[in-house]
């Protein structure tokens, strides 16, 4: 469902919903959801709100001081920031002890837990969270507004850009935008075309890492949705999903545009 039309919530909710999960901004659309707006639905019907916070991490986003109960990170991505580890964070607000409690009892348990390599590098990650965050959205920003310049591409979809839906209210609860870009280019060869002529982007499913990654959602991160939901977001075979990283910004660009020419 699009949680970032808050009629839509407001008439999902139901006097027994426990809980409501968003994710903002949303892959691979960049839609963006009102955490404290939806945080004031739940609270009237006393469901959780559950947010998944990976694509902006708490440097720039931080929705437990928005209302949030449970925020979850995939670790994987910006938290690891190398594409080195594989990890998921989960985090209660003080707010829920019961339900912290029986969330601890689960992973102490059932044995989800990092092992002692994969957490230090976690630990060694985190302390650069800050000025890689603050590289890829530097980053981000160029390489979207030089997206909007290329004949062959159609749409350009960046939390940061002031044109984007979600602009405003990403402002209003986020300190930035973070590095991801979506695009859309104007047929699918240029779109498939891209992915075998990036030279310093990888052609990969993942983000949130110092290297750029292109990613294919319709034949990737989306393969196993159903259609009437990929038409329903938009998500088709010319969208391309990128994962800024911290290079030099001139080589991203430089890659991109002898990818994206007219083939
Ligand atoms: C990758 C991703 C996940 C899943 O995380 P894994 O670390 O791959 O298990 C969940 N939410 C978002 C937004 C993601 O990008």
């Amino acid at each position: 469902m699009d949680t970032s039309n808050l009629e839509l919530v407001k008439r999902c909710i139901k006097e027994n919903t426990a809980a409501i999960f968003i994710e903002t901004p949303s892959n691979p659309m960049m839609f963006v959801s009102d955490i404290e707006e939806i945080s004031k639905l739940a609270k009237k019907v006393n469901a959780l709100l559950i947010v998944d916070n990976t694509f902006l991490s708490p440097y720039f986003q931080k929705p437990i001081s928005l209302g949030a109960d449970i925020v979850v990170h995939s670790g994987t991505k910006y938290l690891c920031g190398h594409n080195d580890v594989i990890a998921g964070f989960l985090i209660t607000g003080s707010n829920i002890p019961k339900e912290t409690t029986r969330i601890e009892l689960i992973y102490k348990t059932e044995g989800a837990i990092l092992s002692p390599f994969d957490s230090w590098l976690m630990i060694r990650s985190i302390k650069t969270l800050g000025v890689r965050m603050e590289k890829q959205q530097e980053n981000a920003l160029i390489v979207a507004k030089w997206l909007k310049s290329v004949p062959t591409v159609k749409e350009v979809y960046y939390v940061g850009l002031p044109e984007h839906v979600g602009y405003e209210i990403n402002k209003k609860q986020a300190l930035g935008s973070g590095g991801m870009i979506s695009f859309r280019v104007t047929n699918k060869e240029i779109a498939q075309n891209v992915l075998s002529k990036v030279k310093l982007i990888y052609y990969a499913e993942s983000l949130g890492g110092v290297e750029t990654l292109i990613t294919y959602p319709i034949s990737q991160t989306h393969a196993e949705s159903p259609k009437y939901l990929l038409e329903k977001l938009g998500v088709d075979n010319c969208l391309l999903r990128l994962s800024i990283g911290i290079e030099n910004v001139e080589d991203i660009i430089i890659d991109l545009e002898q990818a994206l020419r007219e083939v």
